[in-house]
């Protein structure tokens, strides 16, 4: 990884917001959270409404920029248009990715939403960014939890593993509850992992994969780079690029999702 990016100073902004999301996301907190949000939404808005809405949240949890997060995700996705020109479902990935923030309208507080995800319900891998206010978190001294395996089964897959909560799952649900549109599989496993930096970067919890997490594996790494690079360039973004995405939108997603 480019060591100019991701940069963890302590007493940061960065540092108050990890502390709070290593203390309260606990295994019976994110169960409850799955519980909540995968079964069904209140609010009804489009893609469109939903990028808007990200003119006005800055990331807290981010150390490598305080713009919008619809100057990001804009950036993000015409990194890959750059590179990939034909992979329009990628560019949507990317101009999509972090929309699961919205969460920040619905009165969640930010530990819970952003911030880098880890596994609940077993061990916590070393590599975690400011590890040490994991132990905070009351599952740190629970047996039943903090052992190599903890809830789980050695190759039980990663899909099966509970993940702290944050934008990444969200909209995994959303988009695995709204049917109506055309985004595949591939792309909402990327939106699900692609926070799961101790998973896709840093090589922990391979004892419970299976040989179908390879490739999602290497599906997340190959959008990581997009993710941290498109943070350092400022171009503006267009209206001519606005229009391209606004295409690419109506496409996928023909009509407005249950949010
Ligand atoms: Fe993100
Ligand atoms: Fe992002």
């Amino acid at each position: 990884m480019n060591s100019e990016f991701r940069f963890y100073k302590e007493n940061s902004k960065c540092h108050d917001l990890y502390k709070d999301n290593h203390k309260f996301q606990t295994y019976t907190f994110v169960t409850e959270k799955l519980r909540r949000y995968s079964t069904k939404g209140i609010y009804e808005m489009t893609i469109h409404e939903v990028i808007e809405a990200m003119d006005q949240f800055v990331d807290p949890s981010d150390p490598d920029i305080d713009l919008p997060n619809s100057i990001h995700i804009y950036q993000t996705a015409e990194k890959i248009r750059k590179d990939q020109p034909d992979n329009h479902e990628l560019q949507l990935c990317g101009l999509m990715h972090d929309l699961g923030k919205i969460l920040y309208k619905f009165g969640e507080p930010s530990w819970n939403i952003v911030g880098d995800t880890f596994v609940v319900g077993c061990e916590y891998p070393k590599s975690i960014v400011y590890y040490d206010s994991l132990r905070e978190n009351p599952d740190f001294n629970n047996p039943k939890y903090n052992t190599k395996f903890g809830v789980y089964e050695e190759k039980c897959g990663i899909e099966n593993l509970k993940l702290s909560f944050g934008h990444d799952e969200y909209l995994y649900l959303v988009l695995r509850r709204n049917r109506n549109h055309k985004l595949s599989d591939k792309y909402l496993n990327i939106i699900r992992y692609h926070s799961f930096y101790s998973w896709h970067s840093e090589g922990e919890y391979r004892r419970f994969m299976i040989e179908s997490d390879f490739k999602i594996l290497e599906d997340v790494q190959e959008f990581n780079k997009y993710d941290l690079y498109s943070k350092e360039n400022e171009d503006k973004i267009g209206d001519d690029v606005k229009e391209y995405y606004r295409r690419l939108i109506d496409e996928y997603f023909p009509g407005s999702l249950v949010w």
